[in-house]
């Protein structure tokens, strides 16, 4: 259309007919704020600012993943397995427990020093990290807010010091849409007899206890869906052999297959028909700690390297001084400073019971995409020795992957933000 038409469109008004009644010139609409729901807080503090309580759990892991995980970090992931003893240590160091109420024999502490954990944890080892995430703000978690009295007095203390635990949502043809999940449970007097399979189900190959989501009327569709508490050696209970993954090789992710697996209803997690809130639930929250997971991994990875870049001399200078670089440098430093603040928010918000939904998963996007863009960068900067496997450089780059994939794919992400923005304007 010719700029002439637009002009006698526009003074016609036929053209403002066509806009949205939202659109009124310079007058400030209703909705404006809401996007900012920040609440006055005192005193206020930087969201960098750990309790002693946080400081020495963060000082206490970093020790931990520099003496026990860091030397094992290699054989892992070439032997796609995770060391028993890295395990027994996360026990004993009691880091599988934080949150847990003491008197089940947990640490008690908060949801944010769970976070500051599992970063620590991923500044040396992904997979690692991914153990003590799942433990802490997934099953642990859906244990102590769903569980009966006798349920938590028999799982608790166990999740605590010896058994892992599983969480088994996915299947073949329930991804993102895990809701449509097929594997179901029927009703036979006082026990169900569950039929079906899961897929990539993490810390399969070490766990004692399988958080189960199974339909038991698939007639009232996603409303059947209800949690089951499974133990290992369960007659019909089968755990297939691990993925061969590109990253977070140490950590297993197995198939599960239930053939007429007999569980007592007294094994019900919560109530019937109400796993799929639980599971919503606790995947919101739980996506918090994968981002603390990239951001951990991000963070190991960029202080594996600017060293390095620092050190190495290329045509007659250190390479950190060329222009070019410090500027690629600078602006991942500033991605890292952003997915930290985003992490770090997003947690303050859960612990403090405010609305965290929409947050938790920028935080998650947001540090997946950052540890992929920085991972990718650390080996443009080594250059040939950020490519070989000699070094843990390559090892971050692939481990990073998997933050865009699980526990909700970035586009669900993206998904679930666009439809708090859409119903806060
Ligand atoms: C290593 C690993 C560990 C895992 N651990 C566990 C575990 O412990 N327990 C468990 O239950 N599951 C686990 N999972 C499963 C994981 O949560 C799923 O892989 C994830 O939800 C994605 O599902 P999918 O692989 O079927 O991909 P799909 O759902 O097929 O998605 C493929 C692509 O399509 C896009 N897509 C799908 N739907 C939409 C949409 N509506 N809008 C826009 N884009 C869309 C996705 O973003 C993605 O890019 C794990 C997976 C892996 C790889």
């Amino acid at each position: 259309m010719g700029g002439l038409a637009v002009r006698s469109l526009r003074s016609s008004g036929l053209l403002r007919r066509h806009l949205p009644t939202c659109l009124s010139s310079w007058k400030i609409p209703p909705h404006v704020m809401r996007s900012s729901q920040s609440e006055a807080l005192l005193p206020s503090a930087p969201l960098q600012t750990f309790t002693d309580d946080e400081m020495m759990m963060k000082s206490t892991v970093k020790k931990f993943a520099k003496e026990q995980i860091a030397p094992l970090v290699s054989i892992m992931d070439e032997n796609s397995k995770m060391e028993k003893s890295i395990i027994q240590g996360l026990f004993q160091q009691g880091l599988m427990g934080i949150e847990v109420d003491e008197k089940y024999g947990g640490t008690g502490a908060s949801f944010f020093s769970a976070i500051l954990v599992i970063e620590e944890l991923a500044k040396v080892d992904a997979s690692v990290a991914l153990l003590c995430d799942l433990q802490n703000t997934v099953i642990n978690k859906l244990i102590a807010r769903y569980g009966t009295e006798e349920q938590k007095a028999t799982y608790l203390p166990k999740l605590i010091t010896e058994d892992l635990g599983s969480f088994c949502l996915s299947e073949a043809g329930a991804g993102s849409d895990s809701f449509a999940l097929k594997t179901r449970a029927d009703k036979k007097g006082n026990y169900y007899v569950i039929n079906g399979s899961k897929m990539w189900i993490s810390s399969a190959g070490h766990a004692e206890l399988f958080l189960v989501f199974a339909n038991v009327d698939p007639t009232a569709g996603y409303k059947g869906i209800t949690c089951f508490l499974v133990n290992r050696g369960t007659e019909g209970f089968h755990i297939g052999k691990s993925e061969n993954k590109m990253g977070i090789r140490a950590s297993s992710t197995c198939p599960l297959t239930f053939e007429n697996v007999k569980v007592p209803e007294t094994n019900i997690l919560g109530q019937v028909g109400h796993g799929y809130k639980y599971a919503i639930g606790i995947l919101n929250e739980g996506r918090i700690g994968i981002a603390a997971q990239m951001l951990g991994l991000a963070q190991g990875c960029f202080d594996y390297t600017i060293p390095y870049i620092k050190e190495r001399e290329q045509f007659g200078q250190r390479i950190f001084n060329f222009q070019g670089l410090q500027h690629q440098v600078a602006y991942v430093a500033t991605q890292l400073e952003a997915a930290r603040l985003l992490t770090y928010n997003a947690a303050r918000l859960v612990e403090a019971g405010r609305p965290f939904i929409k947050e938790a998963a920028m935080a998650k996007y947001y540090a997946s995409e950052t540890a992929g863009l920085t991972t990718s960068k650390c080996i443009e900067w080594m250059g040939g020795v950020g490519y070989i496997k000699d070094y843990p450089v390559e090892k971050y780059f692939r481990d990073a992957k998997i933050g865009t994939i699980y526990e909700g794919a970035s586009n669900i992400q993206l998904n679930t933000i666009a439809k708090h923005i859409d119903a806060e304007y």
